[in-house]
């Protein structure tokens, strides 16, 4: 099927939205609002409690940057500042949009913050990161420290952070003037648990055979929760639309890769330079990539796969709960959990670990893991390939083709062995 009649509607309605997101937000901030750079784990939620504050996601820009071939061009910017090729490219990408004044931005960079937010249970290098904003806008840094994440969230973990949030809460309303409403934080989360039910279906039809889904276009379709439009009708809109279409499609017998021999799960950020490329590439061996962690954390803890339910009688305390969604901080036991189910769950033939130059913490211990599931699973092979999520230039594609037939090799020959025995 050729990519452009797979999800065509939401693929629309997605740049729509986006397009809106950055356009508001520029002309909002030039009518002197408030605007606020948040990290991407930072609950959208909370701030909408306060009215009119203009929210912009550095990582998000970086990987809208980095899929429309940008990513090199922004990072040598920084990069000719001192800024180590080894630094992340997420923050070398959008430093070097803020040091070029938005020049090489496909929206021209983000509007001028007032306030700063990051938070520390993803990687130490983004309060780095975000303390470059503080030091060149010279305005405040407001850092959430998030314990990091072994087994479930301890009680004390999860009111530390409500603490936190409360401090923050204060923060905003002296620093910008406004006035907090939790009743509008209680409503941004029902938006939110309704996006993530449909974001969960549209998600689970990779169960089905053939999948109904890549995880590049999970991928793709994450963009609009990590930006303003997280806790909105909008949102939910989308992630219905795109359950619904994808619903449909399935009806219809189209699906991303039709003769579908192997079905594969990704580990690690997207490579959003090789979306197309390599979603093709796969597809002319009819392999697909149905699965990842990546996008299968977003809405849930701890790397459940089904959706963790926000309270809105308890706005604080659930989001909260939330700050143990991402990968990167979790320990190895926790990963482990989390793709064993995954594999047994989507009926994984192997598994594709990205080691990632730039995201250390999503990487480190991919070996071990690796290792691991081997054990567990001697009948999914696994394989290891190098990717910089965002910095095309550290990355191979041939080397990584290699790899991934030798995936596939591995995979017949299991299945060989099966039907002799
Ligand atoms: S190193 Fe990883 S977690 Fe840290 S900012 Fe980069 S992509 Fe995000």
């Amino acid at each position: 099927m050729s990519k452009s009649r797979r999800l065509e509607k939401s693929a629309k309605n997605l740049t729509k939205m986006m397009g809106m997101y950055y356009t508001y937000n520029k002309i909002q901030a030039k009518k002197g609002k408030f605007v606020v750079w948040i990290a991407i784990v930072v609950p959208v939620e909370l701030l909408k409690g306060f009215d009119d504050l203009i929210i912009a996601v550095p990582e998000n820009h970086s990987a809208m940057c980095a899929a429309k071939k940008l990513g090199p061009t922004l990072a040598e910017t920084a990069e000719s500042k001192g800024f180590s090729m080894d630094l992340c490219s997420y923050a070398r990408i959008d430093m070097g949009s803020m040091f070029g004044d938005g020049e090489n931005s496909p929206i021209g960079g983000l509007p001028k913050p007032d306030l700063l937010i990051s938070n520390t249970n993803n990687c130490s290098l983004l309060v780095k990161w975000f303390d470059v904003y503080h030091r060149e806008y010279d305005i405040p840094h407001f850092i959430l420290d998030i314990p990091f994440c072994y087994e479930e969230q301890k009680e004390k973990d999860l009111e530390y952070i409500v603490r936190q949030y409360r401090e923050l809460i204060d923060f905003i309303e002296d620093l910008s003037g406004k006035e907090f409403s939790i009743e509008k934080v209680k409503e941004a989360i029902k938006y939110s648990n309704q996006a993530m039910k449909h974001w969960k279906r549209f998600l689970g039809y990779a169960a089905h055979h053939p999948s109904g889904i890549s995880a590049f276009d999970s991928f793709v379709h994450m963009a609009p929760y990590l930006s303003s439009h997280r806790g909105t009708p909008l949102i939910v809109e989308h992630f219905k639309m795109l359950a619904d279409e994808t619903q449909a499609l399935m009806e219809e017998g189209e699906y991303p890769v039709k003769n579908e021999k192997y079905r594969l799960l990704w580990d690690n950020i997207a490579p959003w330079h090789q979306l197309r490329p390599m979603s093709s590439k796969l597809a002319k061996i009819d392999a697909n990539i149905i699965y990842a962690t990546y996008t299968s954390c977003m809405g849930t803890v701890e790397g459940e796969i089904e959706r963790y339910s926000l309270d809105p009688n308890k706005p604080l305390r659930s989001l909260a709960r939330i700050q143990n969604s991402t990968v990167c901080p979790y320990g190895l036991e926790l990963r482990f959990n989390a793709m064993s189910e995954m594999i047994e769950w989507f009926d994984i033939d192997g598994v594709v670990f990205t080691s990632n130059f730039s995201c250390k913490p999503y990487s480190v211990m991919q070996l071990d893991l690796m290792r691991k599931i081997q054990e567990s699973y001697p009948k999914v092979p696994c394989v290891m390939i190098n990717v910089d999520h965002a910095d095309v230039r550290k990355y191979n594609e041939e080397k990584v083709f290699l790899k991934i037939e030798t995936l596939i090799e591995e995979i017949e020959s299991i299945r060989e062995k099966s039907i002799e025995s």
